[in-house]
């Protein structure tokens, strides 16, 4: 079986200027350094927003810090006439190796479709970005269809035409868990993080399957992050209110199975 490092992620949305940044990075890096956390064991990746990325990408450098540094949301065009949008190559240039695609914020206030989902996957691809594409369920279609069905009918149209080698992360957010300090529970999250992958098989092959992580998120905390970290197919977290939490965010980081 092919090993995964664990990937925790940290969600920042539209929370923390740059200033702000710079001093919960420095401080989250000490943290997990006094905690004699090992580089490598985990993979923890921040995600600012878009004023932000230069002041942290700078800080990373300079002082060597190993988090990835990661964007919310990219423009599906390279460049041109798309005011207030930001291309995938902008985001490169500026050190940023991957973004988050398609998160139900998104999807609900933005109106952002399939279709749309797919076009930036690809456009991050294409610029060397990792799309990190989520997907989930709302509370209705929890009722109405079951835990699987809507996340696995939104890989699949994410990942078409996609090619075999790339570099993905998926991340299955059910919507009622965002935010909502009601996680999903270890065998629910485990079922559909297992029903992902196989879509990934399918939609691409046996080997990117094997080789891609897939996070849970909604409702993470230290609390209950070994219990997602247990099932087999859960690769680690997408961590939203508790990634602004130093404290909090080294602990999810530093989980114990
Ligand atoms: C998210 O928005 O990606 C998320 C998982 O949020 P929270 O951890 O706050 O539920």
């Amino acid at each position: 079986m092919t090993s995964r490092t664990p990937l925790i992620a940290g969600n920042w949305k539209m929370n923390l200027d740059h200033l702000q940044a710079v001093a919960t990075v420095q401080k989250l890096h000490w943290t997990l350094k006094d905690a004699g956390h090992e580089n490598g064991s985990v993979e923890v990746a921040v995600f600012p927003p878009f004023t932000d990325i230069r002041s942290v990408q700078t800080l990373i450098d300079a002082d060597k810090i190993p988090f990835g540094l990661g964007a919310q949301d990219l423009s599906a065009h390279d460049s041109g006439a798309y005011t207030g949008e930001i291309s995938g190559a902008f985001l490169s240039k500026l050190g940023v190796g991957s973004v988050i695609i398609g998160h139900s914020e998104r999807r609900e206030y933005h109106q952002e479709s399939d279709e749309l989902v797919n076009a930036k996957v690809k456009a991050a691809l294409k610029h060397g970005l990792v799309p990190v594409i989520c997907v989930g369920e709302t509370a209705e279609d929890l009722e109405r269809f079951g835990s699987s069905a809507v996340p696995v009918g939104q890989l699949e149209k994410a990942l078409e035409g996609v090619q075999a080698s790339a570099d993905i992360v998926v991340a299955y957010e059910p919507v009622w868990a965002i935010g909502s300090g009601q996680a999903a529970t270890p065998a629910q999250a485990q079922e559909v993080c297992a029903a992902l992958r196989a879509v990934i098989a399918r939609v691409l092959d046996d080997e990117a399957a094997a080789r891609t992580r897939i996070l849970y998120g909604g409702s993470v905390k230290s609390g209950n992050i070994a219990s997602f970290m247990r099932e087999p197919d859960v690769d680690g977290a997408l961590v939203g209110g508790a990634s602004l939490v130093v404290d909090e965010f080294a602990a999810i980081v530093r989980f114990q199975k």
